[in-house]
């Protein structure tokens, strides 16, 4: 079973998934957790080039190595896991793309289903979680994880005309496609949340 987490930066997602992942463990599930981009050692460098690099990376250049990041994550750690019979939780997967590159960056949609289909190598989740609050509420959450008090430039117009488009993409999501993509509030708690999630996912590996 492979279930991805999703969401706006600042959603709650990472946290979501350390919460799930030792609450299957108790239940005595074999999990495999991991992300991208940096799921790989390859990854984790791809991951550095893309968030840490000086250089100002092409959008394009940008979404062929979010793919390469992909395909290297799927086919050395994500099959090869589903293949023993684990679960496998990732943070982020092909929906960001379309949500980030796609949404965010403006590619065209026939481009990004084309790349979506080549760096997945055509696996896609059993269930994705969207983790889904206000662009207002994640960029305070942001601020604060930042240790930034008052609204700084890193959040302004741009930034939240960006994240209110992935937020939409994957709201959009959520619609078009219900059984493997559930939205879920995230403006709440930890706990709150952390309650949906359960009474999602639980079921989910009981069927
Ligand atoms: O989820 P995480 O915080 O690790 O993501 C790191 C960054 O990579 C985020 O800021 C996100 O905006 C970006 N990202 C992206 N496109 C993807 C995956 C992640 O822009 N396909």
């Amino acid at each position: 079973v492979f279930i991805t987490f999703e969401g706006i930066d600042g959603s709650g997602k990472s946290t979501h998934l350390r919460l799930l992942a030792s609450e299957l463990r108790l239940r005595g599930y074999n999990l495999v957790t991991t992300r991208e981009p940096g799921g790989t050692p390859l990854g984790a460098r791809l991951r550095d080039l893309l968030l840490r690099g000086e250089e100002q990376v092409d959008p394009l250049a940008e979404l062929l190595l979010y793919a390469a990041d992909r395909a290297q994550h799927v086919r050395t750690l994500v099959r090869p896991a589903l293949e023993t019979g684990h679960i496998v939780l990732s943070d982020r997967y092909a929906d960001a793309t379309v949500a980030y590159q796609g949404a965010g960056r403006g590619f065209p949609s026939d481009l990004i289903a084309d790349i979506v289909r080549i760096g997945t190598d055509g696996l896609m989740p059993d269930l994705t979680l969207v983790f889904d609050v206000s662009v207002a509420v994640a960029h305070a959450r942001m601020r604060k994880r930042n240790g930034i008090e008052k609204e700084e430039d890193r959040f302004e117009r741009e930034e939240v005309e960006f994240h209110t488009r992935v937020r939409d993409a994957y709201r959009q999501l959520a619609a078009q496609e219900p059984t493997r993509v559930r939205l879920i509030d995230a403006s709440g708690s930890i706990e709150e949340t952390h309650a949906r999630v359960i009474e999602i996912v639980l079921p989910f590996l009981e069927e």
